[in-house]
């Protein structure tokens, strides 16, 4: 069967990262046998700066009626300060292909990599599952007297029963698969009674229908705390929109910062993009330093999602061979460059060296 993959590089190191991401997946795809049909797409600053085109007409339908996944690099360019063409892709994408979970995994792949003193990568294997399409970032509100002393602003935060409910599932379902043994409901629902209430009720009730999975709950604060004192507590945690987005970039902190973290937008079923969790890095971008190992993961989390385990398994492995080897980029303290990374882990997957 074939596997149609959508790559849309984008912008800035983006393009770097992207391109070493493919030739990983190339190698994967000979070494396992897989039939990966891969087709390039020049969406990002400069087509958009030339055309004024940021989505093309037809493009979401074109994604869904073609192929199985999109693997992204990264969108914002200096030159378009508001970022009109990144919103308008990757918002466009997740909103239009409706992916309502973002998947941030939080794993350690060696223990000189984390700033918590004492931890290891059995201490650090967890996964975020963050709501991805309503919460507090559904840009409902207004302001009233604005820029006088009597200001008022309002900015409301949403929860459907659906929406809540499809995360919930989601989360539980990905344990489920995942040999994962417990789920934890993440929220503020002692002050934010009403939305994060709904979360609760809808929660409990889920979690009935998967009693093989331990559920437990937390407040968000105490999750901060214990993301960093006890991280080996964490398996799955579900939440809000920006409760998830929040606790993720600690995630990221705490398995060696933005260059190896990577992130799933998913429609359980459907087609879904897979991208690393940093931006574009205007200061690295061209430079051919950025470390392209978070791009990396992403693909292996692609090859995961469409049915490939063994392979995005393969890929991981060497990812851990490489950092444990020191063939790292400078952010990790190494001297390689983002190709150089991209070769040694595609040869590291040819030759099974892990
Ligand atoms: P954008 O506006 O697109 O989000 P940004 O530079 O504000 O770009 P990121 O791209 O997420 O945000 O990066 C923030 C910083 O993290 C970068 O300046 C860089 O120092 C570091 N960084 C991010 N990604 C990488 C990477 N892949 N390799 C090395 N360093 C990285």
């Amino acid at each position: 069967m074939v596997t149609r993959i959508a790559v849309i590089p984008g912008d800035g190191i983006g393009v770097e990262v992207t391109r070493e991401a493919v030739r990983v997946l190339e190698a994967a795809a000979e070494v396992y046998g897989l039939a990966l049909e891969m087709t390039h797409f020049d969406w990002g600053a400069e087509k958009y700066l030339r055309e004024g085109v940021a989505l093309p007409e037809g493009a979401v339908a074109m994604l869904q009626q073609n192929y199985d996944a999109i693997l992204a690099g990264a969108f914002g360019d200096p030159r378009i300060p508001d970022h009109r063409h990144a919103r308008e892709i990757l918002l466009g994408l997740r909103v239009q292909l409706d992916l309502f979970m973002n998947l941030r995994p939080v794993k350690l792949l060696d223990e000189r990599l984390t700033p918590l003193k004492g931890r290891t990568p059995e201490d650090i294997d967890f996964v975020i599952v963050r709501e991805n399409t309503e919460g507090a970032y559904v840009d409902i509100g207004g302001v009233l007297r604005k820029g006088t002393p009597e200001e008022v602003a309002i900015q409301e935060e949403i929860a459907t029963r659906r929406g809540t409910e499809r995360i919930v599932v989601a989360a539980f379902e990905y344990a489920r698969r995942h040999g994962r043994r417990r789920v934890t409901l993440v929220d503020k629902s002692n002050v934010l009674r009403y939305g994060h209430g709904l979360w609760q009720r809808v929660f409990w009730e889920v979690a009935q229908r998967y009693p093989e999975i331990e559920a437990t709950h937390q407040y968000v604060d105490a999750m901060a705390l214990l993301m960093v004192q006890d991280p080996a507590s964490c398996d799955v945690i579900v939440t809000t929109n920006m409760f998830g987005d929040i606790l993720s970039d600690l995630g990221a902190a705490l398995i060696g910062g933005l260059g190896l973290a990577p992130s799933g937008n998913i429609h359980p079923g459907r087609i879904s993009l897979f991208e690393p969790v940093h931006g574009t890095a205007p200061t690295l971008a061209g430079k051919n330093v950025a470390n392209p190992m978070g791009a990396i993961l992403t693909a292996a989390m692609l090859l995961d999602y469409v049915g490939a385990e063994e392979a995005a398994r393969a890929i991981e492995r060497a990812v851990v061979a490489a950092v444990r080897a020191g063939e790292v980029t400078r952010d990790l303290g190494g001297s390689l460059s983002t190709e150089e990374v991209g070769r040694t882990l595609a040869a590291r997957v040819r030759a099974h060296a892990w």
